[in-house]
């Protein structure tokens, strides 16, 4: 049993749902993981904007059941009058906590908008409301997949800090010294933020694969070589990554990282199951 789990926090994060199906699962996932007493709920955000109103009425939904929401924002394709306007919305709805990012430019689109990098948000969204929102950011121990070098990269990640982010959330990994390395350099380099790592849980090797290709986040070798090997067992492809994804977590804890951060896209069953094995 490890002492530490009984203190640990853990935050959930899920995409806003399109459709009334999708509206009814997310509820559920909630009432799932609504056990494991989160710190808050976070609901992500299409680059520029393209969620706007879904990722609005998830948020509400979830403050109406009295958890803490913390709505994603991107500058990404985003004018200042918009995100104006949004910070405004959250503010009259009561919301304190932002996670700020930059986005993805959907492939085809342009890069509008008034702000090219998140650390412009983050000092846009300190001028314009001051110390209402607790500011999270992102954060990537294995290096963004656009950073010219890991050095630059974290020198990009102390300017969001600088413009006033309180605290942190990594991009997720499966080599847990890639994430302690990371806070340690942070560390060095005077970055004092909490750092939470993202877990992503393994469910569809296709899809994570395909989520690593874009983000830059790297699947060990031998981990993808096993779960390749099931094909279309998913019982056996899920078993293998509860068992990878609670010891990673555990790693995690004894390590005393300040919280989890889960992605959830959606589902609450694996996620459910590894807190239940880190927990006894
Ligand atoms: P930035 O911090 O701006 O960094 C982006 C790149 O630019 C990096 O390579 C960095 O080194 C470089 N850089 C940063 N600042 C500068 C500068 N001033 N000059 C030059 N280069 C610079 N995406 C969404 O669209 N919606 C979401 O809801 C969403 N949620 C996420 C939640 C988490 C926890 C994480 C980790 C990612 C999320 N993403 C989301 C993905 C995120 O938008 C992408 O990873 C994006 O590519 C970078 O966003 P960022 O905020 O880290 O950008």
């Amino acid at each position: 049993m490890n002492k530490n789990a009984k203190k640990m926090g853990y935050s959930f994060e899920f995409f806003p749902p399109k459709t009334k199906e999708g509206v009814a699962n997310l509820r559920e996932t909630r009432k799932q993981l609504a056990q494991f007493n989160p710190e808050f709920y976070s609901v992500t955000f299409g680059a520029g904007g393209s969620t706007r109103d879904l990722t609005m009425e998830t948020v509400q939904e979830i403050q109406t059941e009295g958890f803490e929401a913390a709505p994603h924002i991107s500058c990404i394709s985003s004018t200042k009058q918009e995100l104006s306007e949004l910070l405004a919305a959250y503010k009259s709805h009561g919301m304190k906590r932002l996670v700020a990012l930059r986005g993805d430019i959907p492939s085809g689109e342009a890069s509008a908008g008034d702000f090219k990098h998140a650390n412009e948000l983050v000092a846009f969204i300190r001028h314009e409301t001051g110390d209402w929102f607790h500011i999270e950011v992102a954060a990537y121990p294995e290096v963004h997949p656009e950073a010219h070098s890991a050095s630059m990269d974290l020198s990009r990640f102390k300017a969001k800090v600088d413009a006033g982010a309180n605290s942190a959330i990594t991009q997720y990994f499966y080599n847990a010294d890639a994430y302690f390395q990371f806070v340690d350099r942070c560390d060095k380099a005077g970055i004092n933020i909490p750092i939470v790592p993202g877990i992503m849980p393994i469910n569809n090797f296709t899809q994570l694969a395909r989520f690593s290709n874009i983000c830059g986040a790297e699947i060990p070798r031998w981990l993808r070589l096993r779960l390749e090997e099931f094909g279309d067992d998913l019982q056996s492809l899920r078993a293998l990554g509860i068992d990878v994804v609670s010891e990673l977590c555990e790693v995690l804890i004894a390590w005393d990282v300040p919280s989890l951060h889960f992605y959830t896209l959606n589902q609450s069953a694996t996620i459910s199951t590894i807190i239940n094995n880190i927990d006894n």
